[in-house]
C-alpha cells in the first residue's frame, strides 16, 4: 500500500515540562518515531523547557532514555537516534519567573513554524501564555498545544479560555484529546461518511441504541490526590466520551474542515437533554484480598468521588428523538477495552417465526486493544434441521486488513502533533465545544453533590455496580461484555 503523507514545514517545538512524565512516556517517544518516519524535516528542532537544571547534553540523556524505555519505531536504523538527539535542545525556564525566557527567545528561528506544547499542570497555562507575549516568542503563527484537563468545571474552563484569549487567537489554540487522535476515531468519521452503506441507516428509525464503553483495567494509581477532585465524569465523561459521542452521532459537515465538523460536533452537545438522575449510575471499586480499594487508593475513606459511571442520554434533535445513548467508563474493570456499538433495530417482521429468536446487526467499533470493527450479522446456521439463525461477525481488525501499516501508523499523539505542525485544528477541541461539555456535565456533578450521592460499591474485576447492569435491563437491552 502506498501511503500519503502529507509533508510538514521544518519547525521548531518547544515542550514545557519536557522533563516531565507525559513528555517522556508519549511525546518525546512519539517525535522519534515520526523522525524515523521521515516526518521530521530536515532543520527542525525541539526544546525541552522544564525546571531542572540541565544542559543540552543532559537533555538529550533524558530523552534517549525516555525513548529507550517507552519505544521507538519498528523500522529505526541504528544511528538514527543519534541524529534525533542532534536537534533536541533544552532551556532551564522558569513558568512563574522570568528566569530562561530571553536564552529561549535567542533559540528561537524566524521563518520556521513554532508550537508550544504546555505539558505542565494548567495552572501554569497562563502565566506560560503571557511570558510567550511578553518576551516575544509569540508570533501570529504560533501555536499552543493545551494538555487536559481543560477546566474542572463550566466557570474554571472559561476563565482558562479567557486567559489563553488574551493572549492567543483561537486558530493558535490546539486543546489535546488524545482519543480525537486514534486511528479508529478517524476511521469514524470515514465510515459514515465515506460509504453509501451505513449514512441511511444512520438515525433513530433504524438504531435501537449506540453504546460507548472506556473500561480500564488499572485503578487510580499515584494519581489519587487528583483524581478525587476529578472523578469519572470530569476525567472521562466531559471530554473522551463525549468526543466519542459527538462523532457518532453529528451530522455530515459539509466538508472534511475543522470548523465545518468542530460545528456539527458542538450541535451534538447543544441537543443533548439533561439526564435525569435515576438514569445515572456512579460506582467505587471494593479492595480485594490483595489490591486497595478505590477509598484506599486516594486515602480519603469518605470520598463519594465516583471511579465508575454508567449513564443513559438523549439527544433531541430530528435524527436521534428516542435512541438511547448509553456511556460507561470506570477503572479496575475486568477488561481493558473501548467500544462504540451501534445496535440496529429488529427486522420489522421475521419471516422465520419466533422460534427463530432475536436477532441484530450489531456495528462495533473497537478503539482499544486491537482498533477495528466487526458487524454482526444474521445467517443461517450451518446443518440440516431446518431454519435455524445465527449471528456472525464480519471482522475487520486493521492489523490483519492492512498488516504492518497498520503497526506502523502514528499513535494518537504523534498523528496530533503533526497536525499542530500541518495547522489543522480538525481534530482539537475547539473553546466552545469544551464550555458546552461542561455546561452539560456540571448540573449533574452539582445534583450529586445537593443529594449526598454516594457511589455504589462494584467487585474489581467486574463490569461495574449491579445497578449499571439494571439500567439497561429495565429498558429491555443489555451492555456487551467488556472483553479485551
Ligand atoms: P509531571 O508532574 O510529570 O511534569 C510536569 C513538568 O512541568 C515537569 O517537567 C516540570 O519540570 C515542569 N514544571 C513544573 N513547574 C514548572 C515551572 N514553574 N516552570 C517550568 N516548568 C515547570 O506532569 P505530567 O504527568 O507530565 O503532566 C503534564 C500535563 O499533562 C498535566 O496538565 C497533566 O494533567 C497532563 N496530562 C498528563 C498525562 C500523563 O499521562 N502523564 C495524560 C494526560 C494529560
Amino acid at each position: 500500500m502506498v501511503s500519503r503523507v502529507i509533508p510538514v514545514e521544518p519547525f521548531d517545538l518547544v515542550i514545557f515540562g519536557g522533563t516531565g512524565d507525559l513528555a517522556r512516556r508519549k511525546i518525546l517517544p512519539g517525535l522519534f518515531r515520526r523522525f524515523c518516519a521521515g516526518q521530521m524535516p530536515e532543520g527542525s528542532q525541539i526544546i525541552g523547557a522544564a525546571r531542572s537544571d540541565m544542559d543540552d547534553a543532559g537533555y538529550r540523556k533524558v530523552v534517549a532514555d525516555a525513548v529507550g524505555e517507552f519505544g521507538g519505531g519498528r523500522d529505526c536504523e541504528s544511528g538514527t537516534l543519534d541524529a534525533f538527539l542532534n536537534t533536541i535542545h533544552y532551556v532551564t525556564t522558569d513558568a512563574m519567573g522570568d528566569g530562561g525566557w530571553e536564552t529561549l527567545n535567542g533559540k528561537m528561528r524566524d521563518g520556521h513554524v513554532r508550537a508550544f506544547y504546555f505539558s505542565v499542570g494548567p495552572s501554569l497555562f497562563g502565566h506560560l501564555a503571557e511570558r510567550l507575549h511578553r518576551f516575544g516568542l509569540a508570533t501570529p503563527d504560533s501555536r499552543i498545544v493545551v494538555e487536559k484537563p481543560f477546566g474542572h468545571d463550566l466557570e474554571t474552563a472559561k476563565a482558562l479560555n479567557a486567559t489563553l484569549a488574551e493572549h492567543f487567537d483561537e486558530t493558535q489554540i490546539y486543546r489535546i484529546d488524545h482519543y480525537l487522535g486514534k486511528e479508529t476515531v478517524q476511521n469514524l468519521m470515514a465510515v459514515r461518511f465515506g460509504n453509501m452503506l451505513f449514512e441511511p441507516l444512520w438515525n433513530s428509525q433504524y438504531v435501537d441504541h449506540i453504546q460507548i464503553t472506556v473500561a480500564e483495567t488499572v485503578g487510580v494509581g499515584g494519581r489519587g490526590g487528583y483524581y478525587d477532585k476529578s472523578g469519572a465524569m470530569r476525567d472521562m465523561v466531559q471530554n473522551h466520551l463525549m468526543q466519542l459521542l459527538c462523532l457518532i452521532a453529528m451530522e455530515p459537515p459539509a466538508k472534511f474542515d475543522p470548523d465545518a465538523v468542530r460545528d456539527e460536533k458542538l450541535k451534538v452537545i447543544r441537543a443533548l437533554e439533561p439526564v435525569d438522575w435515576h438514569h445515572i449510575v456512579r460506582g467505587q471499586y471494593a479492595a480485594t484480598e490483595d489490591e486497595p480499594g478505590y477509598r484506599d487508593d486516594v486515602e480519603n475513606p469518605k470520598s463519594r468521588t465516583e471511579s465508575f459511571v454508567a449513564m443513559k442520554c438523549h439527544i433531541s434533535n430530528w435524527r436521534w428523538a428516542g435512541t438511547p445513548f448509553y456511556l460507561r467508563t470506570g477503572k479496575r474493570l475486568k477488561a481493558r477495552a473501548s467500544e462504540i456499538a451501534v445496535v440496529f433495530k429488529d427486522a420489522p417482521h421475521s419471516i422465520f417465526g419466533a422460534d427463530a429468536g432475536r436477532h441484530r446487526n450489531v456495528l462495533a467499533i473497537r478503539l482499544q486493544p486491537n482498533e477495528g470493527m466487526t458487524l454482526d450479522v444474521t445467517i443461517k446456521e450451518p446443518g440440516p434441521g431446518g431454519m435455524r439463525l445465527l449471528d456472525v461477525p464480519l471482522d475487520m481488525s486493521f492489523a490483519d486488513a492492512l498488516g504492518p501499516d497498520a503497526e506502523e501508523a502514528p499513535d494518537a499523539y504523534e498523528r496530533l502533533i503533526m497536525d499542530v505542525i500541518r495547522g489543522n485544528q480538525t481534530l482539537f477541541m475547539r473553546g466552545d465545544e469544551v464550555e458546552a461539555a461542561w455546561a452539560w456535565t456540571d448540573p449533574l456533578i452539582e445534583g450529586w453533590q445537593t443529594r449526598n450521592d454516594v457511589p455504589k460499591v462494584y467487585d474489581a474485576g467486574s463490569s461495574g455496580p449491579e445497578d449499571a447492569l439494571m439500567l439497561m435491563h429495565r429498558d429491555g437491552r443489555k451492555w456487551r461484555e467488556i472483553k479485551a
